[in-house]
Order: C-alpha cells, then structure tokens, then sequence
C-alpha cells in the first residue's frame, strides 16, 4: 500500500501549513522508518532524490513500513529562504524536538517530530549544501547510546565520510540528536548544494535511501558494501568571521589542507584585507560558504580533522 497525505497539524501557528507526506506499507513485518527532507527548504538534490525514490517505490518489496515527508520546511521552500525560516529567522534544524508554546519553528518541529519521527524505529532526514554553500559529501549522526545503530545506517548510506558529533560539541536541536535522545537511530546524510539539481548528488542519496532500507531490511535486495575509502572525521571544525564583510575563499571542498594553510580573506568593500583565515589543523575541507556576503560570526567553512579509515 502506497498512500499520498498531506500533513496537517492543531496549532494557531501552523494554520493553512500543509505537508505532502508519503505514507507506504509493506505485507510483511519489519520496523518503520521516517524519511524527511527539506528542513531546509534549499537544499533540493535531496528533496528531488527523496520524491524520485517514493516514485520508483514499489510496496511489494518492502518488509514493515515508511513515512515520508520531502518538504518539512515548506514556507522555507517557497520564500527561498536558505537555512532559516521566514516566519521566525531560525533555522529549524536547531528546534528539535520542538516547543509547542514556541515560535513558529519550534511548534512545527515539534509536531513533525510528534507525528513523523517519534513513531518511526529509525530516520533517515536529508540534506545537502545549502543554496550559498558547497559540500563534499557526508552522513552526520549523534553520540548517543543508540550511536552503533545509527552508525550502521550511515555505513550503509555510502558517502565516503561519516563524521559523529559528540555530545560536548553538538551543536544542538538537530533532528537525529533529538531522535537519539528518544532512542531513534538517526543519520543525516548531506550531497549537493549551491541551490543546484544535479543528477550526480540526486543519484548519491538515492542510492543511499535504497542501501540504507536494505540494510534495515526494510527494502528487498542485497546490501551494497561500503565503498573503498570511507573514513571517518574525528573533529567537524566550523570556522566563523569575527568581522562582517566580503569572503574570498581560497580553498573547495574535498580539498586537503595542511595546519597554517591560508583558507580565505574577509575584505572590506574596498577590497582590502580585514581577516586572514588559516586552517586550525591538518583535514579536508568539508564545506564551504560561497556566497561572498557574510555577516559577522557568519559560517566560513568547516575543516574535518583527524580523519580516519573506517
Ligand atoms: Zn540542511
């Protein structure tokens, strides 16, 4: 059984808010995953990667159940407005599991994780670069005790870096660190970016969502291994500007960098340099802001440090 919903929710604030939500049941037992995208309502390789699945899906391979949900975010999505909410300017991905007395985005994280994530045995949420950010490819999931759980799900989704953020420096409110925190093993798989449909990122979480069911046993067919070369990324080091003004950065993901290698310059309108930013330690550039434009203590990039093989 695939049935199409649309998600309403009991709160003044979230009046005339509506989801598209994907419901899908299997004939044979099996556990029931939550499946989200577009927290960020920018981030489009994989809200088109999660639709492209729900329409290839056959209910005839799956064991247990799915909810899918591919626009959490929607007013995001049609103002497109990167990382924030228009109604409140927070960034949804900090509000989990929600407030319902809050302002807008803690009351619809609050009643998306009611309704979609606290039912669900395991969450698979999506995101990617956002529209003024690029990225090399990687699955976030929490320190948490149901932290091996979740580590095999981001084995099993297949982008070649894994990085777990540690309780001491989470930065909080995510949706996979508010489901670990209810025992729901959560991953958060990251591809694409820029605002940009492309097919090579969109293909990345498709097959990630596949893989990662199977693994579940949630979908029929045979588990694909890793593939060679995933590592680990001990340290997410995210580097801010201390001053606002116009960042020229020098280095792109997936790029190595060494301690004191020069990152990027934050000029002033004339052009000058106001900021040097070199890199803290030895890594790879994880992500990187693309926008010139940035505000003061505005994210630069990240540098993943002490990585590993798996
Ligand atoms: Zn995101």
């Amino acid at each position: 059984m695939i049935e199409r919903r649309v998600l309403r929710f009991e709160a003044p604030l979230l009046e005339g808010v509506e989801l598209p939500a994907v419901e899908a049941r299997g004939s044979r037992d099996g556990p029931r995953v939550g499946l989200i995208a577009g927290i960020h309502g920018c981030e489009y390789a994989s809200i088109a990667a999660l639709t492209r699945f729900l329409r290839q899906l056959d209910a005839g391979r799956l064991s247990g159940s799915l909810i899918a949900v591919p626009i959490v975010n929607v007013t995001a999505f049609r103002a497109r407005s990167p990382f924030v909410t228009p109604q409140d300017g927070k960034n949804l991905n900090r509000c989990f599991p929600g407030d319902p007395d809050g302002t807008f985005s803690d009351v619809l994280a609050h009643h998306v994780f009611e309704q979609v994530i606290r039912p669900s045995d395991h969450l698979i949420d999506l995101h990617g670069g956002d529209l003024v950010e690029a990225l090399e490819p990687f699955t976030l999931y929490d320190e948490s005790p149901v932290q091996q759980r979740a580590h095999e799900m981001a084995v099993a989704f297949g982008l070649r870096y894994l990085i777990r953020s540690e309780r001491s420096e989470a930065i909080g409110g995510t949706t996979s660190a508010a489901a670990a925190d209810a025992g729901i093993p959560a991953i958060i798989p990251e591809a694409g970016g820029c605002g940009r449909m492309d097919e090579a990122s969109i293909a990345l979480h498709v097959a990630g969502i596949e893989n990662t069911l199977r693994a579940l046993g949630v979908l029929d067919g045979e588990v694909s291994p890793p593939p060679a070369g995933m590592r680990l990324v001990r340290r997410f080091v995210w580097l801010r500007a201390p001053v606002a003004g116009w960042w020229d950065a020098a280095v792109t993901p997936s790029q190595s960098v060494s301690a004191g290698q020069p990152l990027g310059t934050l000029r002033d309108p004339f052009g000058d340099p106001l900021h040097d930013v070199s890199s803290p330690e030895d890594g790879t550039i994880m992500f990187v802001t693309t926008s010139p434009a940035v505000a003061e203590d505005g994210i630069l990039l990240a540098v993943g440090g002490g990585i590993e093989p798996l």
